[in-house]
């Protein structure tokens, strides 16, 4: 069978939601801290102060129809996520937190549907609770702006939870490759260093994140492949709930467009972020501008080539007796654009030779095998002359290399010695080698 080499092609919008979301009649939030209200850290009553600033802070987000009104300290020693009332901890009751996490939001949903997109089903929230962790060193923005000893700003932290509170997801994950500076930044970015003040305020991603929520907000999708071979043509649609005026569009090459509906052209192969800016017409928010993007959303591949500089698909060095090792040149260059490889190995010498009955067994079990990796070392049988085929494939299309090798049985070479035997491997009519190649798998599968 044909291996997938690379993962799935990724493709995603910057933020994230978890899946669960207040009510339009939930709002204004109303919020209780827990009895230890004040945090040792901090300045005496700065703890209720930094709260209110970071709910107010999501006020930036101006379309999203959110509100929250502090309710006082309930006196509420333990946790409890079930009794329906939003309660902010600075101690950590239950010794839940971890150390090296500074904040946690716990939350719940009842099966209630409250939002629907075409990719996401939303269900109530009905409580979340945030616990700060009490072995931080917590501080003000003020304080660690002016000289810093090490503290964690409370008000990134709080922001951040209370974005989670509302049903924000993180804009980047820890461990997600992540380099965008829109991301990097938001106040929903997974981790906050200490003396690092950033996120105390919400970012364009931020905003996106909770005005798709709560607000006018708009998302596009393509209505066509938005992987597949170069030249690739995408048609995308805009989809809004509320009434959608225009959309300019950047679609990540270079070049932009305007129109709900447009069709774009990618000529160049590579990997596309598209955003669309949306002007919107809504009850709420009047006429506004939404902008959403889709990070990596476009793969146009050409059909797997040789890297540039390099002679053939591939070489294959002697390695020790009758083992020699595979080395692949094939172009990586744009990501995802190689998903398919096999590799056979035919008795002869010559592409001729390339038929099913020469096909060779490497694992002993009498049937003609094919390799999956990206490059497999390959044990001969015998020594002898053999044709090796590397067939590699996706979304652009699949390419069938040759490469004759001569199998010596013999010790391996002195530990400087790498060099390639023979002439580099040359591509072959794409449809012989792939027949070849399919009709040993298939022989093999039955
Ligand atoms: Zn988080």
């Amino acid at each position: 069978m044909l291996t997938l080499l690379v993962l799935a092609f990724p493709a995603a919008h910057a933020w994230e939601h978890t899946g669960g979301a207040w009510a339009e009649d939930d709002f204004a939030l109303e919020w209780y801290t827990a009895l230890e209200y004040e945090e040792d850290s901090l300045a005496e009553g700065y703890g209720r102060t930094v709260l209110q600033d970071s709910w107010d802070n999501w006020y930036d987000a101006e379309c999203a129809a959110i509100g929250h009104e502090y309710k006082g300290d309930r006196n509420q020693a333990e946790r409890t996520t079930s009794d329906g009332l939003t309660t902010i901890h600075w101690e950590d009751p239950g010794d839940e937190i971890e150390p090296g996490v500074l904040g946690v939001t716990y939350s719940i949903t009842e099966n209630v549907i409250v939002k629907e997109t075409s990719t996401r089903i939303y269900r109530h929230l009905t409580d979340a609770d945030i616990v700060f962790n009490d072995n931080v060193d917590f501080g003000s923005v003020e304080d660690i702006e002016a000289d810093c000893a090490g503290q964690t700003s409370i008000e990134s932290v709080a922001t951040h939870e209370i974005g989670h509170l509302h049903g924000l997801g993180h804009s980047c994950e820890d461990g997600d490759p992540c380099e965008e500076d829109d991301l990097v930044q938001a106040t929903m970015f997974w981790s906050v260093g200490a003396c690092d003040t950033q996120g105390a305020v919400i970012n364009e991603d931020d905003i996106q994140s909770i005005t798709s929520l709560y607000g006018s907000s708009a998302t596009f999708e393509a209505v066509s492949a938005r992987i597949g071979a170069n030249p690739l043509a995408v048609e995308f649609q805009i989809l809004s709930d509320s009434e959608v005026i225009d959309a300019t569009w950047k679609f990540g090459d270079g070049e932009t467009g305007t129109g709900l509906n447009p069709t774009h052209e990618y000529l160049v192969p590579g990997q596309f972020t598209v955003e669309a800016e949306v002007e919107l017409e809504d009850p709420v928010c009047g006429t506004s501008t939404y902008t959403y993007d889709q990070l990596g959303y476009v793969l146009a591949c050409e059909a797997p080539r040789p890297a540039e500089g390099a002679a053939g698909y591939f070489t294959v060095a002697h390695s020790d007796g009758l083992t020699y090792t595979t080395i692949n040149h094939t172009d990586v260059s744009v990501y995802g654009c190689v998903d398919t490889i096999a590799w056979e190995v035919y008795k002869g010498t010559s592409e001729a030779d390339i038929t099913p009955e020469n096909l060779v067994d490497l694992d002993g079990d009498s049937v003609g095998d094919s390799l999956g990796a990206w490059a497999p070392k390959i044990t001969f049988p015998a020594e002898g002359n053999y044709v090796m085929v590397m067939n590699i494939g996706g979304p652009g299309g699949l390419r069938a290399s040759f490469l004759p090798v001569v199998a010596e049985d013999r010790a391996a070479e002195g530990s400087s010695s790498c060099s390639s035997s023979g002439s580099s491997s040359a591509a072959i009519g794409l449809v012989s080698g792939l027949l070849a190649a399919l009709a040993g798998l298939r022989r093999r599968r039955s």
